[in-house]
């Protein structure tokens, strides 16, 4: 009765499904929530102020081709996001750049490594931090060391519960720059913009565009789908299923073993502000060497919706995975980025691609990697 089974509504999956069935393929997708949209669901707060329910969301891409998708779908405003870091009470711009060295050093000093980082680094360009260690200057050794220390070092260790930066694949520390300009957007792409009514309501209108698909709530693939490892075989409702498979779930789960792929989660406190207008000078602010948080995010600044009375905040926590617990902490958010790690990933993807042809992994659950929004629709829209 269906051609493609599409595990998962989050980006990966709802675009991929919608591509199928543009193609005339009939379509189920199996949702274990109640809620389209995966991490990008959003849902009206206090006065009508969305609430990003998995944490802030801004889209920022290079790629013209999203874009043009979401258009389909959505009417867009403009908004840059800026973030800061609180660094002993004072509010410093981030990514560390030109305009952060004059908040946090005397000028002279300030003026003077400025003075080095151009006479080095193109302006507009980003210098991974570690480059500055090795250019044998004490002034960049110096402000190497204290963006690591103040910035980088207790951030890091919050994040990924206890981990120093070295303990991480190297492909995180060494993207870590500083931002040789004063531009304090903490985004450089070329689009950058929000969904007019968030983006529940863009998946929404994609779903409602989709024709010959059904999509099933409140469903755990395993109540209905069924992975025969033996016989290599896919049951759906008991009955063999040879259609395509396009699995954004946790990949591990295909198999019957009990292995879990190790990820961190995350707790967000809310509150509900009514009396205030505002609580902070920026949508996003970033806590490295204080606060039990990593972050506090002030919804209205970042959904376009300022002028509503009254605020909700969220704090966020990174805590331990525990995918049994069934509570917050159950939720995958971040793989984490250790070599071990991502090798277990690959052992388990090879065995599903032998076992499974006709599953296609997408989207960061089943391929174990961090994705922007831009790529998981841009990977879903060449699936
Ligand atoms: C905290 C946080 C902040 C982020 N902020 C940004 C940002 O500002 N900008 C940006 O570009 N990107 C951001 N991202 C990345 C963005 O969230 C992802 O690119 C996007 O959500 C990926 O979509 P996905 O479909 O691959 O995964 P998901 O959104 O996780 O979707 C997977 C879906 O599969 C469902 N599912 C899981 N298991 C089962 C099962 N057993 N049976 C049935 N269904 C199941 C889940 O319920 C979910 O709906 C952020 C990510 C995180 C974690």
């Amino acid at each position: 009765m269906y051609d493609v089974l599409v595990i998962g509504s989050g980006l990966s999956g709802l675009i991929s499904a919608f591509k199928k069935s543009k193609e005339g393929k009939r379509v189920l997708i199996i949702e274990k929530r109640s809620t389209i949209g995966g991490n990008v669901y959003d849902k009206p707060s206090y006065n009508g102020i969305l609430e990003q329910v998995y944490g802030p969301h801004i889209l920022h891409t290079n790629k013209k081709e999203v874009v043009d998708f979401l258009s389909n779908f959505t009417e867009f405003f403009e908004y840059e996001h800026k973030v800061a870091i609180s660094l002993n009470g004072e509010l410093i711009s981030m990514p560390f750049n030109i305009n952060s060295l004059y908040e946090v050093f005397p000028r002279t000093m300030a003026s003077r490594i400025e003075e080095k980082l151009l006479s080095k680094y193109e302006y507009g360009s980003k210098v991974p931090i570690l480059k500055l260690k090795e250019e044998n200057d004490s002034d960049l050794s110096f402000l190497y060391d204290f963006i690591y220390n103040n910035v980088f070092l207790g951030y890091t260790m919050k994040q990924w519960g206890g981990l120093r930066p070295e303990d991480l694949d190297a492909q995180v520390t060494s993207r870590v720059p500083i931002s040789i300009s004063r531009d304090n957007r903490y985004f450089a792409d070329k689009y950058q913009m929000q969904p007019k009514h968030g983006f529940t309501r863009v998946c929404e209108n994609i779903l409602a565009d989709m024709k010959n698909t059904a999509i099933m709530f409140n469903t755990d693939f395993r109540e209905i789908v069924r992975f025969d490892e033996k016989n290599s075989k896919v049951y759906l409702d008991n009955t063999i299923f040879n259609g395509e498979i396009i699995y954004t779930a946790c990949i591990e789960d295909i198999l019957s073993e009990n292995i879990v792929l190790p990820y961190r989660s995350l707790r967000f406190d809310k509150e509900i502000i009514s009396d205030i207008n505002s609580y902070q000078k920026y949508s996003v602010i970033n806590y490295s060497n204080t606060q039990n948080y990593t972050r506090v995010t002030e919804f209205k600044k970042l959904t376009g919706q300022e002028n509503i009375n009254g605020t909700v905040v969220i704090k966020e926590y990174s805590v331990d995975y525990n995918k049994n617990a069934g509570d917050y902490s159950s939720i995958p958010y971040y793989p984490i980025p250790i070599a071990s790690n991502f090798n277990s990933y690959e052992d388990i993807k090879s065995r599903v691609n032998s076992l499974f042809p006709q599953v296609k992994l997408l989207g960061r659950l089943a391929e174990y990697k961090y994705y922007n929004i831009d790529d998981a629709i841009n990977n879903a829209l060449s699936s």
